[in-house]
């Protein structure tokens, strides 16, 4: 078959680039490192490792290896984003706390971005959903009213649609506890339409159990969400000794079995953790992220 000129033309190019490519002559190669600029190398690591240890030691978190701790806390902040003072100060402490947001409060974006900002210390994020309560004048009162509050009035799709529009406000969640809802989370039909959003995103659900005839724990199961119960309110009564005495208690059944539990921001929770909490660590008890006690609890095979 005849040679077209085109076919000649490319068979030409081809050979000429791979003749170029044998005959080019190779890069130079850089120039050897002189001794002593190997060794400031060096010097710059060494000090870099020394930094990050000294780093470590002085302001990194205190963690136990969790194979080594005799008991496992989480330890829950609710109502975070109504203000920042206390948030602060709670976000200093170098312990694995777990701040759960309210999405309507005035600082929900800023205290994401202030619980992301630190790479070396993870906070985990959770979204505080607001139900409806048995008083319902409490959704009325004071922050509450920036708050869209999940109805037992709602039809289910109303009740996921808010939960996605919360979820959007705090996308960095990765979990879900309910703000009040004594009278929602004991709406079984309810607590099913949400769990399957929850599923489908791969969020866990903490029942805050604000009601004993909650379903919310059992709803989460039967969709196959991981799911934990709040076991103690630190700050029920919220003098510093009652929280001393709930936080001991909540110690006490993490040395058991993994244990939540949830405290709010207040000048009192925030001394009685400062004060405690490094105790603990002494005594085998480690505070861990919601999420970590989940993989520990959770039987093998559920998503
Ligand atoms: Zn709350």
């Amino acid at each position: 078959m005849p040679i077209l000129p085109r076919q000649a033309l490319l068979l030409a190019w081809i050979a000429a680039a791979c003749v170029g490519f044998v005959v080019a002559p190779a890069p130079a190669s850089p120039p050897a490192m002189t001794h002593e600029e190997i060794a400031a190398i060096q010097r710059g690591i060494d000090r870099l490792v020394d930094d990050t240890r000294a780093w470590q030691r002085e302001r990194g978190d205190v963690v136990i290896p969790w194979p080594e701790a005799q008991g496992h806390l989480a330890i829950v902040i609710d109502d975070v984003g109504r203000e920042l003072h206390l948030f602060e100060q709670l976000l200093g402490l170098r312990f694995q706390l777990t701040f759960s947001v309210l999405p309507g409060s005035v600082y929900a974006a800023g205290a994401q971005l202030r619980l992301r900002g630190d790479r070396r210390r993870y906070r985990e994020i959770m979204l505080h959903l607001p139900m409806e309560p048995i008083d319902a004048s409490h959704m009325q009162a004071g922050a509450e009213v920036r708050e869209t509050f999940l109805r037992v009035d709602d039809d289910p799709d109303t009740l996921r649609a808010k939960l996605e529009f919360a979820l959007g406000i705090v996308p960095a969640a990765v979990g879900v506890n309910n703000h009040m809802g004594s009278r929602l989370s004991a709406d079984a039909v309810a607590m099913d339409s949400l769990m399957s959003v929850l599923r489908d995103r791969g969020l866990y659900f903490v029942d805050s159990r604000t009601t004993a005839a909650t379903q919310a724990e059992s709803a989460a199961r039967r969709a196959g969400v991981r799911t934990l119960p709040r076991a103690v309110f630190l700050d029920e009564d919220p003098t510093e000794e009652a929280i001393d005495r709930a936080l001991s208690q909540a110690a006490k059944m993490s040395r058991e079995r993994p244990t939540v539990a949830i405290a709010h921001p207040s000048p009192e929770v925030i001394r009685v953790l400062d004060a405690r909490l490094p105790e603990l660590r002494r005594q085998g008890v480690g505070i861990y992220p919601v999420s970590q006690l989940l993989r520990a609890v959770e039987p093998a095979g559920v998503p």
